[in-house]
């Protein structure tokens, strides 16, 4: 559907747990999180039921994120489910890789259609710093089996902090040997990242540049959000950037996120939306009424740069789902 601002609006993230089995650093505390109730988090048949509505408003792209999606059981009958609804074009998921490869055959039998594989660095103690979990292996070996799975989108998405050029050289190099694109996501001022230092595509660009040589614009389609993607000579696979700070997309934004708990948000930065699990009583109609008018609301732009306002988002990423 069209909202308020004139903007096409055809793509879900759908959040299906605030579970996590890691603890990174821009994301969560170490201790004391507080987990949503279990008979809070909406069931897969709901989630079902509100794509069938979304999809009747416009939606064909779906993205199924957390937490960590993985941990919550059975995520291949969800995937299978939305795949079956007309006209869903894309199923895929973000996840952090630790229990992707067990779970691969299952999610590739359901019909999925691309994996984010989210990784800040090949370093095993670095890795071990950033997340709080000992799990880079199992990363490893997810993402090689995902890069062998015949067919399915494979992407790699690192959010750069702090000074780690070695990092973001290593996992660039990924895309050298690879088809996959590996994408640097600007730190977003949300939850803990607030209090992290942050980098820009320009410092990331540079560095690429003067290791890797010149990088210039893909021009083409590729993958349904704000990336925009570089070629590097002598890479297989692409450079994305994701600058929500430096290069500010809100023109162009196409999504809308459902949380683990029902709630229909509407942008990242604002805690506009509409809480829908109440409306899980009422008719279908009226769901679409509702998230009709919600969508209709939709800020027209994030407002970090300006600093602290009004209705601010309080949650933590893996409330949000990223
Ligand atoms: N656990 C899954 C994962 O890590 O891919 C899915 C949920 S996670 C919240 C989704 C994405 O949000 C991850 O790629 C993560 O790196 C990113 N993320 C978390 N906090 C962020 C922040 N403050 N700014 C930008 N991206 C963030
Ligand atoms: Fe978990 Fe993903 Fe948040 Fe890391 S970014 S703590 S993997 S939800």
């Amino acid at each position: 559907m069209i909202d308020g601002k004139s903007r096409t609006i055809d793509y879900l993230r759908i959040s299906v747990t605030d579970r996590c089995n890691l603890r990174c650093v821009y994301c969560m505390p170490e201790k004391g999180v507080e987990w949503m109730p279990h008979e809070a988090v909406l069931r897969y048949e709901d989630i079902l039921r509100l794509c069938r509505v979304f999809a009747g408003l416009g939606v064909t792209k779906y993205k199924i994120t957390g937490g960590e999606p993985l941990v919550r059981k059975g995520l291949d009958t969800l995937i299978s489910g939305i795949k079956a609804i007309p006209g869903a074009e894309s199923v895929t998921i973000t996840t952090n890789g630790v229990l992707l490869k067990e779970q691969l055959p299952a999610l590739l039998e359901a019909g999925l259609d691309g994996v984010n594989i989210s990784l800040d660095t090949l370093d095993p103690a670095r890795y071990q710093e950033l997340t709080r979990r000992d799990e880079l292996k199992a990363v490893m070996g997810s993402l090689k089996a995902a890069l062998g799975a015949p067919g399915l989108n494979v992407k790699i998405n690192c959010v750069p902090t702090g000074d780690r050029s070695r990092d973001w050289l290593e996992l660039a190099a990924l895309a050298r040997e690879e088809r996959a694109a590996v994408r640097f996501i600007e730190l977003m001022p949300l939850g803990l990242g607030r209090s992290l230092a942050s980098c820009t595509e320009a410092e990331i660009r540079r560095l690429l540049e003067k290791e890797y040589g010149p990088m210039a614009p893909f021009v083409g389609k590729l993958g349904n959000g704000p990336c925009r993607y570089f070629t590097v000579p002598g890479f297989l696979g692409k450079i994305g950037f994701i600058s929500a700070m430096s290069h500010q997309f809100c023109h162009q934004c196409n999504r809308v996120r459902l949380t683990a708990g029902g709630f229909l948000k509407t942008c990242l930065q604002y805690n506009e939306g509409i809480e829908l699990s109440p409306l899980l009583k009422g008719s279908d109609r009226q769901l679409r009424e509702a998230i009709r008018a919600a969508i209709y609301r939709k800020p027209g732009a994030h407002q970090f740069a300006a600093g602290a306002g009004a209705g601010l988002e309080g949650h933590l990423m893996n409330q949000i789902g990223g």
